[in-house]
């Protein structure tokens, strides 16, 4: 179409010519925000399904194949995605690699002294944060494909209204911990964007990412820290194994106090497609119930985790 434009990178085909755009994105929560923005115009493909650690995937064959004939490339960034940096660069020409995470003020951003002067990926634990990327997605694929620009942006109102009303629904639940049980002992330092904007004191036994292992120092500080607090329930997380978690409670247990496992917490990744937490909004909904019912003593959706 137009000129000869071949040299420019951000040359792009013309989408009006295509009966749906291909998109692959990484983690589900992605994917979501994706199916939600570009409906029946858009063919998605995510490649981190239930129980994968975003962390650790090393893309297989086919995920490159798949990326290298997308029209565009949705993930997170701030090298949440940490082995697949290589190959994203590597996109070009027709394809479109776009950060969600860039939508977002880097003044916004957490920066763990302990995480090597890198940003805190796991935003999607802040409604009100993972909100601007619904915003990304809808001004890349108008931009992309400008003929469905309207049915993008009331995709996007409709969605945005939804997770306004989920930000209120955690808000909610969140109150219902009196501010001293408030704190969340998870397997991996994934909370603290939800920490912070829900009143919570985090602790992951391992640290922002789960590439690297915890220790046996690092199990009995954080057994230390339970017992002195407290604190009647520690959670496992769905994409991360649970046997550290395991080893937590036996040590705690050894300093004479019993916490419980309190349920299993979709992390990095969402639950099984079909299942309620197969959708951003549902595993945000299921985190929440979990932890306050566990904090609280309240009974109801205490759940064991799987696997066992
Ligand atoms: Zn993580």
């Amino acid at each position: 179409m137009l000129i000869g434009t071949g040299c420019d990178p951000k040359r792009q085909p013309d989408a009006s010519t295509v009966d749906k755009l291909s998109v692959v994105t990484t983690i589900g929560m992605i994917t979501d925000v994706v199916r939600n923005v570009g409906g029946d115009r858009v063919d998605v493909v995510g490649m981190m399904g239930p129980g994968i650690d975003p962390h650790l995937y090393k893309p297989t064959a086919k995920d490159v194949q798949r990326l290298s004939s997308a029209h565009i490339i949705f993930y997170n960034g701030l090298h949440l995605e940490s082995k697949m940096g290589d190959i994203l660069a590597k996109m070009s020409g027709d394809t479109k690699a776009v950060a969600v995470s860039e939508s977002v003020d880097r003044d916004q951003l957490l920066k763990p002294p302990e995480f090597e002067g890198q940003y805190d990926p796991h935003l999607w634990f802040d409604v009100t944060l993972w909100m601007k990327t619904v915003g990304k997605v809808r001004d890349t694929l108008s931009e992309y494909d400008p003929d469905h620009t309207l049915m993008y942006w009331s995709n996007a109102e409709r969605y945005l209204a939804k997770l306004g009303e989920l930000h209120q629904y955690v808000e909610t639940q969140a109150a219902r911990v009196p501010s001293a049980q408030r704190v969340l002992v998870t397997a991996h330092d994934a909370f603290n964007y939800f920490g912070k904007a829900y009143g919570f004191e985090v602790r992951g036994l391992q640290g922002i990412s789960t590439a690297t292992e915890a220790g046996i120092a690092d199990v009995q500080e954080l057994a230390n820290f339970i017992a002195d607090r407290r604190i009647p329930a520690i959670f496992v997380e769905s994409s991360v194994s649970s046997r550290s978690l395991e080893a937590v409670k036996a040590a705690v247990q050894s300093k004479g106090f019993n916490v419980e496992i309190g349920g299993e917490l979709f992390s990095d990744a969402m639950g099984s497609e079909g299942t309620p937490e197969g959708t951003y909004i549902g595993m945000v909904r299921h985190n929440i119930d979990t932890i306050v019912n566990a904090l609280t003593g309240e009974s109801g959706s205490q759940t064991a985790p799987t696997g066992e």
